[in-house]
């Protein structure tokens, strides 16, 4: 087969552990997944599969488009987007809309109705109705398997989680949901009163670390790159795109396969690491659109052709960055084989 030169490298044993430990931490609540956005970059039927074979249940996605990616697996998703008219159509029967406006509970019940969710807003002002409109009967009627609601700042020691949690606990038995749900990742770690019955992590599954008690979260994800040719560089000339790394000695450097075009931006330019064992090789000069260039002086014995890792650890690659962990599993692009092990 011929493989790309450039690969993700899914630690399938982190993932299944990561999860575990969220559902630890998730008490007696069930414990979901959020597999937006092609499972936050990793690749979205990849993670539900090992996800539901580690027990897991209760699936998010973003959009219908998604949803009907994954429909054949026949795992419980949710569409956290809503429904449109337009989606009214092409709906997988394992499928549920998570309604969010007024229209949308009128177009489910005029489209039939069934098992659906509901998004609630308590203070995020992005998707959801509000708790006055369930306290006044919006609701009532309609098949609701999972109320939900979202953190604004759970990351945070902020007094406005308890506000959230207190307005949203404030609903229970005022809906005929069956179950509620308001922890991400980071919610879950607030404590036992916001677990409700179902949690909803999603960046901790893939290694993301916000709390103290994601301590024992493991990285997932590892970009790796071949090396497309190693060169010398005499002492005083520069490397890369406008010149921004002039070489202080005679270097020796490797060409990586990558580039921002694969979601390695631009602000790891002179800033940051590839790992080969325990040897950091520091990023020299600009990255460009596809190719990176590393310092190799401390691996003589790395060649064109091998393959070296990148750092990504998520919360220190963040901080390194300026990016977030989000954004650093996310952005990673379509030329990466992903590669599970
Ligand atoms: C993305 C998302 C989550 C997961 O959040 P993390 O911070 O990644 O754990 C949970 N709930 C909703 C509604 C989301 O949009």
């Amino acid at each position: 087969m011929n493989t790309a030169p450039l690969r993700l490298r899914l630690d399938a044993a982190a993932l299944a552990a990561n999860w575990t430990l969220l559902a630890d931490l998730s008490g007696p609540a069930a414990c979901g997944a959020a597999v937006k956005a092609n499972g936050y970059g990793l690749g979205a039927r990849g993670v539900v599969e090992r996800l539901a074979a580690a027990g897991c249940r209760d699936f998010f996605v973003a959009t219908w488009g998604e949803a009907r990616a994954l429909a054949d697996l026949g795992v419980s998703l949710s569409v956290l987007h809503g429904l449109r008219d337009a989606d009214l159509a092409d709906r997988p029967s394992t499928a549920r809309p998570v309604l969010g406006t007024v229209e949308q509970v009128r177009r489910w019940r005029e489209g039939g109705g069934g098992a659906c969710d509901v998004m609630v807003d308590t203070g995020m002002n992005r998707l959801g109705i509000s708790p006055r409109q369930v306290a006044d009967g919006l609701l009532d009627g309609l098949a609701i398997e999972t109320l939900m609601s979202h953190l604004v700042a759970a990351d945070e020691d902020v007094p406005l989680n308890a506000r959230q949690r207190n307005d949203f606990a404030a609903l229970a038995g005022r809906s005929p949901a069956r179950r509620m749900s308001l922890a991400n990742s980071s919610g879950i770690a607030l404590g036992s009163d916001y677990r409700f019955d179902l949690t909803r992590p999603g960046i901790a599954l893939y290694g993301g670390r916000q709390r103290d008690l994601h301590a024992g979260i493991r990285q997932v994800v590892t970009p790796e790159a071949q090396i497309l040719q190693r060169r010398r560089v005499p002492a005083g000339e520069t490397i890369g795109y406008n010149a921004t790394y002039t070489a202080p000695r005679d270097m020796e450097v490797a060409i990586l396969n990558l580039g921002y075009a694969d979601g390695y931006l631009r602000c790891f330019s002179n800033k940051g690491r590839a790992l080969a064992g325990e040897r950091v090789l520091p990023v020299v000069g600009r990255v460009s659109m596809d190719l990176t260039a590393i310092c190799v002086d401390a691996a003589p014995d790395l060649a064109e052709g091998d393959w070296v890792a990148m750092a990504y650890d998520l919360p220190e690659t963040a901080g390194l960055s300026g990016l977030s962990q989000y954004e650093l599993l996310t952005g990673l692009g379509a030329r990466f084989d992903r590669v599970w092990g």
